[in-house]
């Protein structure tokens, strides 16, 4: 018992600083993403291709989160976005107050669009308020098929699903049918977006969709 009352008073205190992280990102007319997959999907290298496309006429910062090192934040300075790289000590998932804290480091004034990439988990982070206007999920074609239906949380929360490694299809026993009938199932209203970080194909829909969310934000400021 004692562990369920923690554990909804943490969802509850992370709920008010994602309320207060959300009227921030209103006011200031930046459209925030929260990316979200299991270790290795290609969260970053989704992310490196994204900035390439749209920074030009979109100028975004991205928060990096991971338990430990600052790879990848490194990968994303190198494609000329600013970045700041929380590393979590061990927890497995981003809260509100640790997005709160790395905002002073960005220049928030300068940007339309912030990208947070979550820890490399399917469960937990689903579960935590960040003040994002939308989750993202990724998915790739060397995981299998059976994570919507493993993982439901991520996949009904989500606006967008990116299924990378797309490029691989023919060599994985990866069903894109299923696929798209159990995330259906799960969230009719979601989009997928199928890509390769690596050939980069499927790009051009994704930042599209992408860029579109960015305007509509703005335009209601
Ligand atoms: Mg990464
Ligand atoms: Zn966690």
């Amino acid at each position: 018992m004692v562990k369920v009352r923690l554990a909804s008073r943490i969802l509850e205190a992370n709920e008010k600083i994602a309320e207060r992280n959300r009227k921030f990102f209103q006011d200031k007319g930046i459209f925030v993403i929260n990316l979200m997959s299991s270790p290795g999907s290609g969260k970053t290298s989704i992310l490196e291709r994204t900035i390439s496309r749209l920074s030009g006429e979109t100028p975004l910062a991205v928060i990096e989160g991971d338990i430990y090192t600052s790879q990848d934040a490194e990968r994303i300075e190198q494609k000329g976005a600013p970045v700041v790289q929380i590393n979590t000590s061990g927890a497995c998932h981003l809260d509100a107050h640790m997005v709160e804290e790395a905002l002073g480091d960005l220049d928030l004034d300068k940007i339309k669009l912030l990208v947070i990439e979550n820890v490399g988990n399917l469960v937990c982070p689903a579960e935590f308020d960040l003040g994002e206007d939308a989750k993202v999920a990724v998915l790739s074609t060397t995981e299998g098929n059976d994570k919507p239906m493993k993982y439901p949380l991520v996949f009904r929360q989500s606006q967008a699903v990116l299924v990378n490694k797309i490029d691989l299809l023919a060599h994985t026993d990866f069903d894109l049918d299923v696929l798209r009938r159990d995330v259906h199932l799960i969230n009719p209203e979601l989009k997928i977006f199928e890509v390769s970080a690596r050939t980069n194909e499927g790009f051009e829909p994704w930042c599209q969709w992408l860029a579109e969310q960015v305007r509509n934000k703005a335009a209601a400021v």
